[in-house]
């Protein structure tokens, strides 16, 4: 018995899903059928009468469903239980789950695991989730089921971060807090043998970026005796790896005090006398005059465009703060230069890097291209979840 809810695709709109791709545009959709709100469950249909899935309804906005589920007309059996047993076997594998030097990781990342709208991140047995739809945000108490019946005894508790983000996408009021078990006072994370203090309830996003964990490997790496520059460095995150890695001294420069004082608790969780000092400044005030400095820089920024409506104007912030920086930086020295905005595709982000040396009148070498680490897949048919990308250059 099909959902009570569902939509029927203008004639031959259904390519897209045929290729596994899981949003529907509203553009794509002849007509709605069960009058479907926000939040609801429909089943998709071709002009034809092909059931192609189900997945999540949003009424007015350009992704109108986020399908779930391919070729059904409703959630099959044990759905939730299916695929979060799925996601977490991934992040086993990987050794990421419970491993002596990394405990810690994206238990769930959205489409790449056939999970649209859903995020959750893995902090040694705290699971931080985020609803990024009213859709998940009605299946919230089969996810936590499911999330508790598959995590076991190793879970000790699961705490919802959705508000600030359905207030940005969906302006509706709701409140974060613990879903299951109880908050340790301290959630500490470790990754390549390092510790840190993730600050759950107030951090941003969901307390810690473990987006950067292979990136912050490659600081590391290269920061030997270096002097290092950590810019957006939020809760430390590259300046503890270059730390680890033997660098002489770590500056951490931030505009958030509250990051720059747990990335300062986070240094002294790991070294007794760290050559490091947190700078509360703005990137580019302090990049202007600075970058001479460094024999390491490395560029985090947040995302700058929000959607494809502001691409132009990221690129043209990445072009800025990257020409600014590179014209400074001393011969033979190394940049790590990093985008997290989806509509600035690997391309782009590389033309514009290259572009702005060019404009900096600075000679480089791309030494490598770097990405998102496993645990935050890509959907084989949602080639936009290709989200994280850098460069690491030697300028000479
Ligand atoms: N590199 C970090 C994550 C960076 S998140 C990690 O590995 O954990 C982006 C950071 O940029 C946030 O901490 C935010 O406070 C900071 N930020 C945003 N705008 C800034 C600006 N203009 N100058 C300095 N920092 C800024």
């Amino acid at each position: 018995m099909p959902l009570p809810a569902y939509v029927i695709l203008k004639p031959e709109k259904e390519a897209s899903i045929e290729r596994r791709h899981p949003w529907v545009f509203s553009g794509a959709i002849q007509s709605r059928h069960g009058r479907p709100k926000t939040g609801d469950r429909v089943a998709v249909r071709t002009a034809t009468g092909r059931w192609m899935g189900w997945g999540h309804y949003t009424k007015d906005q350009s992704i109108a469903v986020r399908l779930l589920e391919f070729e059904v007309d409703e959630p099959s059996l044990g759905f939730w239980d299916g695929r979060l047993e799925q996601a977490i076997a991934l992040r086993k594998r990987l050794g990421l789950f419970h491993g002596e030097a990394t405990n810690s990781c994206r238990l769930v990342h959205g489409e790449g695991d056939g999970l649209p709208g859903l995020i959750v991140d893995w902090y040694a047995g705290v699971a931080v989730m985020q609803l990024h739809t009213l859709g998940m945000l009605a299946e919230r108490t089969a996810i936590v089921d499911a999330l508790v019946a598959a995590l076991g005894t190793e879970l000790t508790a699961i705490y919802d971060k959705s508000a600030n983000v359905l207030a940005r996408h969906h302006n509706v009021n709701h409140a974060d807090g613990t879903l299951y078990g109880a908050l340790p006072d301290q959630v500490l994370a470790k990754e390549h043998g390092c510790a840190f203090e993730v600050d759950v309830v107030h951090g941003q996003k969901t307390g810690f970026f473990l987006d950067q964990r292979d990136n912050r490997a490659w600081v590391g790496a290269f920061s030997r005796g270096k002097r290092v520059l950590n810019v957006f460095s939020y809760t430390g995150g590259f300046s503890i790896s270059a730390l680890a890695g033997g660098a002489e001294v770590v500056h951490s420069l931030d505009s958030s005090a509250r990051a720059l004082e747990v990335g300062d608790r986070n240094v002294a969780l790991n070294f007794n006398d760290a050559n490091h000092r947190s700078i509360e400044a703005d990137a580019l005030d302090y990049l202007k005059s600075h970058s001479a400095d460094y024999d390491v820089v490395v560029l985090d920024p947040p995302a700058f465009a929000k959607g494809a409506h502001s691409k132009d104007a990221a690129v043209h912030a990445y072009r800025r703060l990257n020409a600014m920086t590179l014209k400074g930086m001393p011969s033979d020295s190394l940049l790590f230069t990093f985008s997290c905005s989806q509509a600035v595709d690997e391309s782009l982000f590389q033309r514009t890097v290259l572009g702005a040396a060019v404009q900096a009148g600075r000679s480089v070498q791309v030494l490598k291209r770097l990405h998102q680490p496993a645990d935050h897949p890509v959907a084989g048919g949602h080639p936009e979840g290709f989200y994280l990308k850098g460069l690491l250059l030697r300028v000479l």
